[in-house]
């Protein structure tokens, strides 16, 4: 390390998805780019996540990379050793591996006129003339803060942070939240535990999802005719983008739903009690719409307990309920979701132009959720209003680093520092895209869910298909930034 730091034109920040597509596509350009990773292997959330039954929700076709199609998928849906797996491939096959730093922790950005100034944990800095922010929004576990967790005296850990050394054989456990992560360890757990008390806030909806395995001859033909597979992954595009239109106007969920309610029922036959606890209150779509086979047969099996009371404290070996029930546990299992837009500075402070914080403003806004007003050149990958509950994340990201790389087109047009989003364009933005949410399924839909922010706006999904957004995202418009000389 020496006073100035390493000098880069584009430092990128993480190497999960984002990270990774990222240096794809600027080593494509001919970029000078390097990637920071604070952990010591790649893989983001694909390599952080390994509790058991963790898998993908969606399309195995769909949740890759469009330039690099994986032919060997096994399942329908991966889990995920396989797309971690897939990730390793992807930088070895696009060689990132010498650009990627790892053990690089990012703890501070700052733009200094002309240049970010990166600080890293390790005390050395990274100047670059642009910053691609690929941390990822669900990123940092959220932990409820229960009276009386302190003194547990059995293990507690939060479903992304699995402790693989805590064997759960024959343990007495509990498990708060039955969210996506959740719907996923329940089933791969229960058969070993000696009690599963489940505790659920609010009950999810849960469709049967179809993932099976993909035949040799299948892969054969991805392997021989790539564009089978590539009309495979157009075909499962085009259906998930039909759950839009219910997304937008919510009367029309009422099918799917009523697909959702026979499949609850069905499968509780004869357990009214459970049928009861678990059907959900809200339209379907408020919140993230689940998929499992084998969630709601494991809530059916004798050493599963599903308790709906609130959660009032944490004893020594109990979790307390507002009923007054101590329900006597070793092991506490948290599938609480993550602190949304964590990563955007607040963990990590973020100062643009003026020494503005991005953390002072409160809910973070962006444009086309990539740049944000006063922040020049820098580009959050998966930022605000890009999330999904329908489709791949990866089609999102792609899309976002088709605006990255023709913004950084544009500097080198113009000959141009950098790139600053005007404040009235991004204002603008914002307000049209929150009249989009209006009478949608997620403001209207009945749930309190972690898409609305503390002042009820919906600051992180895309309200809309998302081939729209890959129409704006495909061109920068420069009449929407100021270029800095
Ligand atoms: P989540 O969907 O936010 O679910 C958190 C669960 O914890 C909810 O059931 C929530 O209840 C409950 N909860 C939170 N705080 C609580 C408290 N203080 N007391 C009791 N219950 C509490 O989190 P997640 O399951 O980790 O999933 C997060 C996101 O990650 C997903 O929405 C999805 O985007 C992504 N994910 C994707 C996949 C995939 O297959 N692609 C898999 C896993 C996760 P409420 O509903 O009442 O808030």
């Amino acid at each position: 390390m020496h006073e100035t730091g390493t000098r880069v034109d584009v430092a990128i920040v993480g190497s999960g998805f984002a990270g990774l597509g990222a240096a794809v596509r600027l080593g494509e350009e001919g970029r000078d780019y390097l990637v920071l990773e604070k952990g010591h292997t790649l893989g983001g959330t694909w390599r952080d996540n390994t509790y058991p039954g963790c898998a993908c929700d969606v399309q195995s076709h769909l949740y890759s990379f469009s330039f690099a199609p994986n032919p060997e998928w096994t399942r329908t849906f991966a889990r995920q050793p396989e797309i971690r797996a897939y990730l390793e491939h992807v930088a070895d096959r696009f060689g990132l591996r010498d650009r990627i730093r790892f053990g690089a922790e990012v703890t501070a950005a700052h733009w200094a006129g002309r240049h970010w100034d990166l600080r890293l944990a390790d005390g050395s800095r990274v100047h670059a003339r642009a910053v691609v922010w690929g941390t990822g929004a669900l990123h940092e576990p959220s932990v409820p803060d229960i009276p009386g967790l302190d003194e547990f005296a059995g293990t507690a850990f939060h479903s992304a942070q699995w402790r693989a050394d805590h064997d759960l054989t024959g343990r007495r456990v509990a498990v708060i939240g039955t969210g996506a992560s959740a719907i996923q360890f329940v089933p791969a757990i229960q058969p070993q535990v000696a009690s599963l008390t489940l505790f659920q806030r609010t009950a999810p909806w849960v469709l049967p999802k179809p993932d099976r395995p993909v035949s040799a001859v299948a892969r054969r033909l991805y392997r021989a005719v790539p564009a089978v597979q590539r009309l495979q992954r157009a075909l499962i595009y085009a259906r998930n983008e039909l759950l839009v239109s219910g997304f937008l106007k919510p009367r029309r969920m009422a099918l799917i739903e009523r697909f959702a309610r026979a499949y609850l029922h069905r499968t509780f036959a004869g357990r009214p009690d459970l049928e009861a606890k678990v059907t959900p209150d809200f339209t379907i779509g408020c919140k993230r719409i689940l998929m499992s086979n084998d969630y709601y047969p494991a809530l059916k099996r004798p050493n599963v307990d599903v308790v709906t009371e609130k959660i009032v404290r944490v004893t020594p070996n109990a979790v307390v309920t507002a009923d007054g029930a101590e329900h006597e546990v070793d092991t506490i299992i948290f599938g609480t979701g993550f602190r949304v837009g964590a990563g955007l500075g607040k963990s990590v402070p973020i100062t643009g132009r003026d020494g503005v914080r991005l953390a002072d403003q409160g809910a973070v806004e962006g444009f086309l959720g990539t740049t944000i007003a006063g922040f020049p050149n820098l580009f959050v990958l998966t930022g605000p209003n890009t999330g999904l509950g329908h489709s791949s994340m990866i089609f999102m990201i792609e899309s976002q680093l088709d605006y990255v790389t023709a913004a950084l087109r544009l500097l080198d047009e113009h000959g141009a520092v950098a790139l600053d989003t005007r404040q009235d364009r991004q204002d603008a933005y914002n307000a049209a895209l929150q009249r989009r949410f209006e009478g949608s399924v997620w403001t209207a839909g009945g749930c309190a869910s972690w898409y609305l922010d503390d002042d009820g706006r919906n600051r992180t999904l895309w309200p809309g298909y998302t081939f729209d957004f890959r129409r704006r995202t495909r061109k920068v418009r420069p009449a929407d930034h100021e270029l800095l000389a």
